[in-house]
């Protein structure tokens, strides 16, 4: 998708995958009729995978992409984080990317290991790596930085946050895409104050499932930490499976109609919040599939993402 189909589209789709650690894991993602191959029919503007700092799974993070580049159905989107590589290793590692065919990417400071007091690079930010790539390789990537409804924890205020976001606008990004966000009030008031701060990137969402309990309670905990609204604690809570519902060993009769329950209320709760965030202007929606085709085939299909694409195309 070039710059101009960025800028002039509306109700985009992507898909972010992780590389599986283990080679059954890595079947299931890339093996014939695995996850990439059903995901595609469901008509992804591109597919992303995550990349962790230290590079650990940069290997299996662009076999990931490869199959996504070599199938042709989508564009293949790389997550690069600048903590863990220095300007040299990242353009090394970034002019791979082209020789592969992977032209888009989502410039990150990256989640700093336990233990790192900064990105150990001379690259201190992902507005850094945005112009490194700018420098480096001109317009060939299409490049997606990452914002923050609810502030990024490290910063001093959302605020600050919004003139590093306005940063990496100016370094010469294409695009952002959110943190997760359950809080629409908090996810209206950061659209208002990005854009009243001069900020007129396109916003691509990003959609974390709300489909089981445990899962839905550890994502708020991990990727930064975000709130969980009243609404969403009333569906938990009516739901709740008893001790609770990380363990195995539950002594609640009805856990299962609970889980049933709870998926069902939590497709709605996900489904109604991506009208909300289309209604409030968002361009787009990137769905944390979590490497689950069942799952992110339900939420396209009940959203209606699925029919208005073909409509478009
Ligand atoms: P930055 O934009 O660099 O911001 C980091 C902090 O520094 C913020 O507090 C910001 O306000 C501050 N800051 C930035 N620039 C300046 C400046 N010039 N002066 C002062 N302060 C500044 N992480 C991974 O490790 N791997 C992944 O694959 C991955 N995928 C992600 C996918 C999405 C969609 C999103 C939204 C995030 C993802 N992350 C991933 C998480 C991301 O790396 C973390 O949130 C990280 O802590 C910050 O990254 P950033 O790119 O927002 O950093």
């Amino acid at each position: 998708m070039s710059v101009v189909d960025i800028w002039n589209r509306h109700d985009t789709l992507s898909f972010e995958v992780f590389p599986p650690k283990t080679d059954v894991g890595m079947a299931d993602l890339c093996g014939r009729g695995g996850v990439l191959e059903q995901l595609y029919p469901l008509l992804p503007d591109n597919i992303s995978c995550t990349y962790s700092v230290g590079g650990t799974d940069a290997g299996k993070n662009l076999e990931v992409l490869d199959k996504v580049v070599s199938d042709g159905k989508t564009a293949a989107m790389t997550h690069f984080t600048c903590a863990g590589n220095t300007r040299q290793s990242a353009a090394a590692q970034l002019r791979t990317c082209l020789e592969h065919g992977i032209n888009h990417v989502l410039a990150l400071r990256g989640d700093l290991p336990a233990g790192w007091a900064d990105t150990g690079s001379d690259l201190q930010c992902a507005g850094d790596l945005v112009a490194l790539i700018r420098q480096e390789f001109g317009d060939r990537f299409t490049i997606a930085v990452a914002g923050a409804p609810e502030g990024h924890p490290g910063s001093r205020s959302l605020e600050t946050d919004i003139d590093a976001l306005k940063r990496k606008q100016d370094s010469g990004a294409d695009y952002i895409i959110t943190q997760p966000c359950w809080d629409m009030d908090a996810f209206r008031y950061w659209l208002d104050a990005i854009r009243a701060a001069g900020i007129r990137l396109p916003v691509d969402v990003s959609v974390m499932p709300v489909l089981d309990q445990a899962e839905t309670i550890s994502a708020a905990l991990s990727r930064g930490g975000f709130a969980i609204p009243k609404s969403l604690c009333g569906i938990l809570s009516e739901n709740w499976i008893l001790p609770n519902p990380f363990t195995k060993d539950t002594f609640d009769a009805d856990a299962e109609r609970k889980r049933a329950d709870f998926k069902k209320a939590g497709l709605e709760y996900t489904v109604n919040q991506i009208h909300e965030y289309r209604r409030c202007g968002a361009g787009g929606i990137h769905l944390l599939t979590r490497n689950r085709f069942e799952d992110a085939a339900l939420i396209v299909r009940e959203s209606g993402l699925l029919k208005e694409l073909k409509v478009e195309n």
